[in-house]
């Protein structure tokens, strides 16, 4: 019989391309979503129970009708600008929010759980390279939010069994290459996406957070994963737990930063087309430099990121981009 996986915010971005990656394993990859920030066109290869992660009995209901063999837990507030602004509603969501599925997973006697962390959770470390072993010191309400989400974990893997995987992922880009899926956020934040949209003239110009950051051109450095790449490393995490190996934390990072600047570079250079840019102030709660040291995933999970540089990220995205997203 198909073995259920409960992913939680599986008509987001990165939910939606971790559902294809387990259909394609032959799991069947059942979404748990608001739909606040996701997608109903998104969800494209298993089921959809529109419901909230504060809503016990609808969580109750989820495993007693799926019976999921493990959760994949994404759903979450997690732009950096807006747990800046609100730092309350970041706790609400992202903390209260897994406490509820954490308790509804052990009641079921679900007791495999993969979550999305964060490389947020480190906070501004001088551009060190980062690994699971380096102190997490958030610097914002996200990172400090997900954080916390790690220790729950570790508190209900003392007192209850719970095993899990912790995947803190540095920064996530591209579309799956077939274009069945692909990044779409209303309003959207994130650069490439943004940078995209400038490109193609839907909007005026891509606006560069802070030129005068201590990087080689002044602009902030980041560590870019390809989404398919990011949800194959999520099927290994289940496979991993389902194995008995038991709770671990991974990074999910290259070990190559590019700056801002550069990655406006590579967009010139895949798409063939100029791009408008302002030079405009730092954001608020911005590490300088965040870079995976980390070959763990690779080596004990036997990872291997297919197409995360950065010509395939942008060209990915480009393509999915150009069939202008979800609708609903
Ligand atoms: N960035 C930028 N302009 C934008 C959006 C992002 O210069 O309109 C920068 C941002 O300051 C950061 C990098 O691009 O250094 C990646 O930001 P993004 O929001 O994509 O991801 P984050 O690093 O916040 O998770």
């Amino acid at each position: 019989m198909t073995q259920a996986v409960l992913v939680t915010g599986g008509a987001g971005y990165i939910g939606a391309h971790a559902c294809k990656a387990l259909r394609d394993a032959g799991f069947l990859p059942v979404t748990y979503d608001n739909l606040s920030n996701g997608w109903r066109d998104a969800v494209r290869f298993g089921p959809l129970v529109v419901a909230d992660l504060a809503d016990r009995a609808a969580l109750d209901a989820a495993f007693a009708q799926y019976r999921p063999v493990a959760v994949m837990h994404f759903a979450a507030l997690s732009l950096v600008g807006d747990a800046m602004r609100d730092p309350g509603r970041y706790w609400r969501a992202n903390v209260l929010g897994a406490l509820n599925l954490i308790e509804a997973a052990v009641a079921a006697g679900c007791l495999d759980f993969v979550f999305s962390s964060t490389c947020a959770t480190y906070g501004d470390q001088d551009g060190v390279v980062l690994d699971e072993d380096s102190p997490q010191r958030p610097i914002n309400s996200y990172g400090k939010s997900k954080r916390a989400i790690e220790d729950m974990l570790a508190d209900f893997g003392a007192s209850h069994g719970l095993r899990s995987v912790i995947f803190r992922y540095f920064n996530v880009a591209g579309a799956d290459p077939e274009a069945e899926v692909g990044e779409y956020h209303q309003p959207e934040t994130h650069l490439i996406p943004l940078l995209l949209d400038a490109i193609a003239g839907n909007r005026p110009a891509l606006t560069v957070f802070g030129t005068d950051y201590p990087t080689p051109d002044g602009t902030c450095i980041r560590d870019y994963v390809h989404v398919s790449d990011l949800a194959d490393a999520h099927v290994l995490g289940v496979n991993w737990l389902l194995d008995g190996k038991g709770s671990r934390v991974f990074c999910l990072g290259t070990g190559s930063g590019f700056s801002v600047r550069e990655v406006i570079e590579q967009s010139r250079i895949v798409t063939n087309r100029d791009v408008p840019v302002i030079y405009g102030d730092r954001r608020a709660g911005d590490a300088v430099a965040l870079v995976s040291g980390s070959d763990r995933a690779r080596i004990e999970l036997g990872w291997a990121p297919r197409r995360s540089t950065m010509h395939d990220m942008i060209a990915d995205a480009w393509r999915w981009h150009q069939t202008g997203g979800f609708c609903g």
